[in-house]
């Protein structure tokens, strides 16, 4: 057996930034700690805060009055930031800045009196945030058939803005309908992908023609290791999505298999290391790290943690 471990893989910046973002405001302030949503939507990652004290919440009534709350990285509405400071709760902000680039855009296009097509997953976290921005100007579509069943006057003032964890060639058969039926539409030069998912979705892209099998790291929640499986599948590979090691099942692979590890943007690399582990000691893997693109990019933590680390 032969592993290829894709570069790039797993914490992508705005993961990063929340997690230590969680850490830090653990350090400074102690448990309980409440988090609005998942921090990331990874489950061990989850399970480890919350077993540090960190409490989950899906609604800020949860929250005590005066408490500390810290915003996931997919980011909030701003009903929810009203509804922290009419509680009086010192409110953390990590929410990734290119969610944030996604919120300002729809700020700016309702303001200038756009409809506003998002691209998107119902019910996301992201997409629930990014509608609160501008809910009476904005409509939500999924897929081709969501845009041919619009309703809207063909000569609507409109403007296109994505979830930023999308297929890059699904969004791209979205946008291309919606520019059929609306010519006018205007939007960000391609998309609001982020170059994680770009990245991850690239890696796993160039390397499927050489597997017989792929790992994708990931929550079952997490659209963008979704994502990574869905390519893999539509190349015909059998493709796992797995939290850790333990759901490995022998018979998904045969001993002589070239295996594809990858991993979503909030997936921790030592469940990757666990898999390789396994494999290893199960099938004598051999393995070969594979670097598709280099990343460099890393994000600031949140303002009003840097403003209270400095007093
Ligand atoms: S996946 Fe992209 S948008 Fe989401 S947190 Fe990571 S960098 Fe930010």
């Amino acid at each position: 057996m032969k592993l290829i471990l894709a570069n790039p893989r797993g914490f992508c910046a705005g993961v990063n930034m929340a997690i230590e973002s969680l850490e830090k405001a653990l350090d400074m302030f102690g448990a309980p700690l409440y988090v609005y949503h998942e921090i990331v939507h990874n489950r061990p990652i989850v399970e480890r805060f919350r077993a540090r004290g960190v409490v989950f919440v899906d609604s800020i009534s949860e929250v005590p009055t005066g408490a500390t709350v810290l915003y996931s990285a997919h980011g909030v509405s701003p009903e929810i930031r009203d509804a922290s400071k009419t509680r009086n709760l010192r409110a953390i902000d990590a929410t990734c800045p290119l969610v944030t680039k996604v919120h300002l855009e729809a700020v700016r296009f309702a303001r200038d009196g756009y409809t506003i097509v998002l691209i998107g997953h119902d019910g996301h976290d992201e997409v629930i945030g990014t509608m609160g921005e501008a809910p009476a100007s904005m409509v939500l579509v999924e897929d081709e058939a969501d845009v041919a069943a619009l309703t809207l006057p063909a000569d609507t003032k409109l403007a296109f803005l994505t979830q930023t964890t999308l297929s890059v060639d699904e969004a791209r058969v979205v946008i291309e309908a919606l520019r059929r039926k609306y010519p006018q539409i205007i939007g960000p030069h391609k998309d609001d992908i982020c170059y994680a998912t770009q990245n991850r979705q690239e890696a796993v892209r160039a390397i499927v023609p050489e597997v017989d099998v792929v790992l994708v790291l990931g929550s079952q929640n997490s659209s963008n290791s979704q994502r990574l499986a869905e390519i893999a599948r539509a190349t015909n590979r059998a493709a796992y999505l797995i939290d850790r090691a333990e759901e490995l099942q022998d018979n998904w692979f045969q001993p002589t298999d070239t295996v594809l590890i990858t991993a979503g943007a909030s997936a921790p690399e030592d469940h990757v290391q666990d898999c390789v582990d396994r494999l290893k000691a199960r099938f004598g893997a051999t393995v070969e790290a594979r670097t598709v693109r280099e990343e460099h990019v890393s994000f600031p933590l949140p303002r009003e943690l840097r403003v209270l680390t400095k007093v």
